[in-house]
């Protein structure tokens, strides 16, 4: 490694999300060269660090400690210590601790340095088979039903591929919930244990993987990542302006029943498109 480890810097370093051997070699040469590692699992890096055959002082760094051990932490880097943060899996910050830390580090102007490597995110996404040039993260969705379903709808005219974060749980409810706001007919692709033994990653339409997940052809068990099209990249292909579309419907329909037709012309979800006729409504 021609890099020389710099002293007082945070580090942030993204370890594998499953398969051990995706470790880069570069985050073994930092998480050998620092002086301490906060881990967000001490016990899950512990692994991590013994497969890499390195024995390190571990400094618990989670959800629960993080404002209490962020002067600590500042205090160590400024008194030049270096420091490697790690989560369970994946990249720091992303759905994982960290922002508090990183925040507080850039406005004091301490030095820090990214370490790139796996995140479920970018692994899942390379195999979906649904557009990747735009696409936005919506990490993990509210847990309860009622707001499931608003943020949903709230997405239900977003142009990119959404990604969301969800637990075994969850994954047929939200699929139920994908249906009614984004349009049944919406290609998606759930991909399951990405990296790991019983890796799965299925393609087809929301309804196709609602029926999968409930014939059991996809297993409830392990990390899931949920990926749907754009409502642009679902359409029907025509060149369709829906708020024009909902304005005119409405002059003639009742709300409900233009973003029942629009929704049908459109292939967009019939929430959604409810939604903004109510919108469009009250600007008449
Ligand atoms: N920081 C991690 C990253 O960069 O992807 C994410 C941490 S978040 C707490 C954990 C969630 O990430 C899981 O619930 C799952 O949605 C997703 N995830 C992590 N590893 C995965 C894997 N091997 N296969 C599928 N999804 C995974």
């Amino acid at each position: 490694m021609t890099e020389t480890l710099q002293k007082g810097t945070l580090y942030v370093v993204a370890t594998p999300i499953g398969n051990l051997a995706d470790v880069s070699a570069r985050a073994a040469w930092v998480l050998a060269g620092v002086d301490r590692v906060l881990a967000e699992d001490t016990r899950q890096t512990r692994r991590l660090l013994d497969h890499l055959d390195l024995h390190k002082t571990l400094t618990p760094l989670h959800e629960h400690n993080e404002d209490r051990q962020l002067a600590p932490v500042l205090e160590w880097l400024r008194n030049g210590e270096s420091l490697a943060l790690v989560s369970d899996a994946g990249t720091p910050l992303i759905s994982d601790p960290g922002f508090t830390l990183v925040r507080a580090a850039r406005e004091q102007g301490l030095p820090m340095v990214t370490v790139p490597g796996a995140s479920a995110v970018t692994a899942a996404l390379a195999v979906a088979g649904i557009p990747t040039d735009r696409f936005v993260f919506e990490g993990f969705l509210p847990p309860k039903p009622g707001a499931r379903r608003k943020a949903l709808e709230a997405l239900a005219r977003e142009a990119r591929t959404m990604v969301f974060y969800e637990s075994p749980r969850r994954v047929a409810g939200t699929l139920g919930d994908m249906g009614a706001a984004f349009g049944s007919d919406r290609p998606a692709t759930l991909a399951r244990e990405l990296t790991k033994a019983h890796e799965q990653s299925v393609y087809g339409t929301v309804a196709d993987l609602a029926e999968q997940v409930a014939e059991g052809l996809i297993p409830l068990k392990g990390e899931f990542v949920l990926m749907v099209a754009g409502a642009a990249a679902s359409s029907s292909g025509l060149d369709v302006n829906s708020d024009h579309l909902l304005t005119e419907l409405m002059t003639r329909l009742s709300v409900s029943d233009a973003a029942r037709m629009a929704a049908r012309i459109t292939g967009q979800g019939r929430s959604g498109l409810y939604q903004r006729a109510l919108v469009l409504q009250e600007r008449e």
